[in-house]
């Protein structure tokens, strides 16, 4: 593809805006980035709050995969209208490291939950794909914030699982969707992971009921299908 140039990081937020996901910052790769598309500029792009949501469940998005194809769909348009390449970070394997290039699009931390936690949104947050043009262009200066974990003293993340399956660093798959599939998992399977729920991070975002019960359906799904 013949990438345009002289693109502005405003005018790229404002297309993204239109799908209801956000740009969360870029970065200038180098070597070290491993790209796999040829560019000078790359832009994040993810979803917090529940604009996204409601767009999403607008479409009629039948399939196995109904957010992914809607995803690739509206960030394949968004990308074309602007000229760039796009990645997806669930097309693999090999998958794209698109947690590590987040961290250097924006101030996101590895969390004592497991995701990476943002100073503002918590764990209510998600990447959804990465536009790459061919120019350079500024980019706006990142928000330092600090890792929300360090000073969170009573860590809620790690003691709300009913059957522990959430511990530092590490997330027992087994355990959490053997409860979700049991009588009494119902809770986190109608409402959200208990655990992430606990976190008092980014609480204004907290995805909707509906987005909730979405993601651990097709987690509880998917461990079934694999
Ligand atoms: S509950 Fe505390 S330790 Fe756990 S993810 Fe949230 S901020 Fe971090
Ligand atoms: S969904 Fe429920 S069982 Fe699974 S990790 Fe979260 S709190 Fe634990």
């Amino acid at each position: 593809m013949q990438l345009k140039t002289h693109m502005d990081y405003q005018t790229i937020c404002r297309r993204v805006e239109a799908t209801g996901m956000s740009c969360r910052g870029g970065f200038h790769p180098t070597q070290a980035d491993q790209m796999p598309a040829a560019g000078q500029t790359v832009i994040i792009i993810g979803n917090s709050g529940a604009s996204f949501w409601q767009r999403f469940r607008r479409g009629e998005n039948p399939g196995d995969d109904p957010l992914e194809d809607w995803t690739r769909a509206e960030l394949t348009s968004a990308a074309n209208d602007l000229g760039a390449a796009v990645l997806f970070p669930f097309d693999g394997p090999p998958y794209h490291p698109i947690m590590q290039w987040a961290k250097k699009a924006e101030a996101v931390f590895p969390s004592l939950y497991g995701p990476l936690i943002h100073p503002e949104y918590g764990l209510w947050h998600a990447y959804r794909g990465v536009l790459v043009f061919a120019d350079n262009f500024d980019l706006p200066a990142g928000n330092p914030a600090p890792n929300p974990c360090i000073t969170c003293v009573d860590q809620p993340c790690l003691n709300t699982c009913p059957v522990d399956a959430v511990s530092t660093g590490t997330f027992n798959r087994d355990a959490c969707a053997g409860y979700l599939g049991s009588a009494e998992g119902r809770n986190c399977l109608e409402l959200g992971c208990a655990a992430r729920r606990a976190c008092p991070i980014g609480a204004a975002h907290l995805y909707s009921a509906d987005q909730r019960h979405f993601h651990m359906r097709a987690f509880l799904d998917n461990y079934r299908r694999t």
